[in-house]
């Protein structure tokens, strides 16, 4: 008993300790998943930040390994980085602090012709026909004549320009066109004494031309006078906006078709970038040029710094290095490599779904980022911009929330459930081994009275018989077959006990021979005719003949024996019994019915088990051990066979058994 309470206590505690903890975890869980969503915020910003430093290096290692060489800075190269996949605007100043690249020209300074000498007196002598004598013609013939002399680029450049002059002058606009087409195609590069390229001076002038007949021909100039500016063969200036403004008005005025312009439009653009991004940056590259040492902190990405962006584009990363004398860098577009990190396997291994934005500081507030959000910075290269990272649906903590209580909440349940089933199952098996202890105190007691009676019988009829108290013959013959009676009821007896031991220790072997049932019944109540006889029994037989089990006959027939046996023991006034042996339904069946004491309905089932005998005075008074059901049914099982019980109480009981024929 204490060990049940024991139990029931153990049980009521640890589910009562689960329960309260389950409410607990569910009630907790909240926190819990909003933690897990704040790690994973956290371990995606980190792999952001990783990502986009490395996307940096990547490019940093692209433009180095394309533009450095070991001699130096391969031009070739420098002027087609353009066309690497992130890079914009490389640029290299000299030792002079000057742009290298792109090519411009800061404060053009004025140089003394170094011409040579032939050129320069039939120049002058042109300059002073054209602009002391006014004489048009005659200063044309005297630079044509200068043009003859000169001997290099720069002789033919002034020549070509001074001859531009003269022909737009004298209106002989196909030579002006000729002339200056000579500048852009062959002289581009070549300056003026004022430190101006005469390709500036050439352009202005052809797009100025008032004839509109030679609008292909000038549109072509305008292209190659393009294509010189963006591959540095002539340099940019201060003036070079100016010009590309004039191209695009003398365009429009023009109506050339789309796919011209088009390309016009494009070169215009690179220029255009190229001009702003050295009036925007070109100081603060000076500067930092200068700088013997970087700023201690500055931000590196291999050897390139990142250059302070103070009042500058924030969508652009400015990088550079000392390269010998020379400052060489780029610029990288932050969305070309927010891009590029955004394409990278972010966020993949993540239990919620979540959506990365990059959000410029100041415009925080115009953005309404779900409770989730989680901002973070996302490189110390980059200032200006914050990166969140929120849910992509924000319900998902409700719903995780919410499917995992009931996960918890079922298998608490079936836990629960399953704890009390167990606690259940052991104490049906305490209470089935307490009632089988106490059976078998039982059985002891009636053993010892069962085994008592039969031996006192013996032992007083042996005695009167040696001490010749009985006179007559038969007296004697009748005393002696009482002794043998008394004798076979503690063999069947002590049979059932032996059977039952070796069943017990699951020893028992059954032979299997042709039983023939008929005889065996026969031969069962030939045994127990003397008590039948003695105590007045009537009996019913209806046995067919030919009915045959295979089996084990002692067996076989120990279960009829015990099955009469318990009808003439329960029998009370109504002494008759009714044993049938039938085939029917391919089975051969064999009933015992009594108009005995009867069986409780609940306890039908409970005879067979070991030691039990049914609960009321009537069968206390009556000899038994328990154990006569439990061996028939043992023995009927054994053969394949059912054994099934009606009974009701005061009426009598019929005992059948099914056996499979052979
Ligand atoms: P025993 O007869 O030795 O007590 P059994 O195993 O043969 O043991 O029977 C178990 C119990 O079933 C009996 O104690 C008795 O209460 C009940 N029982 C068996 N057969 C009959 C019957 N024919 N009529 C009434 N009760 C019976």
């Amino acid at each position: 008993m204490r060990l049940i309470i024991v139990f029931i206590l153990t049980v009521i505690v640890s589910g009562g300790i689960l329960t309260y903890l389950s409410i607990n975890s569910i009630s907790s869980f909240k926190e819990l998943t909003e933690k897990k969503i704040f790690e994973e915020q956290e371990k995606i910003a980190a792999q952001i930040s990783s990502h986009f430093y490395n996307a940096l290096q990547e490019t940093v290692e692209e433009f180095t390994g394309q533009v450095f060489t070991d001699v130096g800075i391969d031009w070739h190269a420098l002027r087609s980085s353009d066309s690497l996949q992130w890079i914009t605007t490389p640029f290299v100043l000299d030792g002079a602090k000057e742009f290298q690249w792109p090519w411009y020209l800061e404060d053009p300074e004025i140089s003394s012709r170094t011409d040579s000498r032939g050129f320069h007196q039939e120049f002058s002598k042109g300059e002073r026909a054209e602009f002391q004598q006014q004489n048009t013609g005659q200063a044309a013939t005297f630079y044509r004549s200068a043009l003859r002399r000169g001997q290099n680029s720069s002789d033919s450049a002034q020549a070509y320009n001074a001859l531009g002059r003269v022909s737009l002058k004298l209106k002989r606009f196909d030579e002006a066109i000729e002339y200056y087409s000579g500048i852009i195609s062959s002289h581009s590069s070549i300056l003026d004494q004022n430190g101006f390229p005469y390709a500036y001076y050439a352009t202005l002038n052809l797009l100025n031309l008032p004839d509109p007949s030679h609008k292909s021909i000038i549109h072509q100039n305008i292209h190659s006078f393009l294509s010189g500016l963006v591959g540095g063969t002539i340099p940019l200036s201060i003036s070079t906006e100016e010009i590309l403004t004039q191209i695009v008005t003398w365009e429009e005025a023009s109506q050339l078709d789309e796919n011209f312009v088009q390309t016009t439009r494009d070169q215009i653009n690179i220029l255009l970038d190229r001009i702003h991004f050295i009036q925007l940056r070109g100081e603060r590259l000076r500067q930092s040029h200068s700088q013997e040492t970087y700023a201690e902190g500055l931000q590196q990405v291999g050897d390139f710094h990142h250059i302070n962006q103070i009042h500058s584009n924030p969508d652009q990363i400015l990088l550079a290095t000392n390269h010998e004398d020379l400052l060489v860098g780029f610029i990288v577009e932050l969305r070309k490599i927010w891009t590029k990190v955004m394409e990278s396997d972010i966020a993949e291994h993540t239990e919620f779904s979540y959506r990365i934005k990059l959000i410029k500081r100041g415009e925080e507030d115009n953005i309404t980022l779900p409770e989730s959000g989680y901002t973070t910075s996302l490189s110390p290269l980059v200032q200006a911009y914050r990166v969140a990272i929120y849910l992509e649906d924000v319900e998902v903590v409700e719903s995780y929330v919410r499917k995992r209580s009931w996960m918890y909440g079922i298998s608490l349940v079936l836990l629960l459930g399953a704890m009390i089933l167990g606690v259940l199952l052991i104490l049906r098996d305490i209470l089935r081994e307490k009632r089988t202890s106490r059976l078998r105190s039982e059985f002891v007691s009636n053993v010892t009275h069962e085994l008592k009676t039969p031996l006192t019988s013996i032992h007083l009829f042996a005695e009167s018989v040696l001490l010749d108290r009985v006179k007559t013959e038969s007296g004697q013959k009748e005393y002696l077959q009482i002794i043998l009676r008394e004798t076979e009821r503690l063999k069947r007896m002590i049979n059932n006990i032996l059977d039952f031991s070796k069943k017990e220790k699951g020893k028992i072997e059954y032979k299997r021979v042709r039983v023939n049932m008929t005889a065996l019944i026969q031969s069962a109540m030939k045994d127990l005719n003397y008590w039948l006889e003695e105590m007045e029994f009537t009996v019913h037989t209806e046995l067919d003949e030919g009915l045959f089990v295979l089996g084990d006959p002692d067996a076989l027939k120990q279960v009829v024996i015990n099955l009469l046996d318990n009808a003439i023991k329960y029998s009370d006034k109504e002494k008759e019994i009714r044993i049938q042996l039938h085939s029917e339904n391919d089975k051969i069946k064999v009933e015992f019915s009594d108009k005995g004491i009867g069986i409780p309905e609940d306890q039908l089932d409970a005879v067979f088990e070991k030691f039990y005998r049914v609960n009321n005075t009537k069968v206390e008074g009556i000899g038994g051990a328990g154990l006569g059901l439990t061996v028939v049914k043992e023995i009927i099982e054994a053969h394949q066979g059912e054994i099934r019980i009606t009974s009701e109480l005061k009426k009598g009981s019929t005992f059948t058994l099914l056996l499979n024929p052979v």
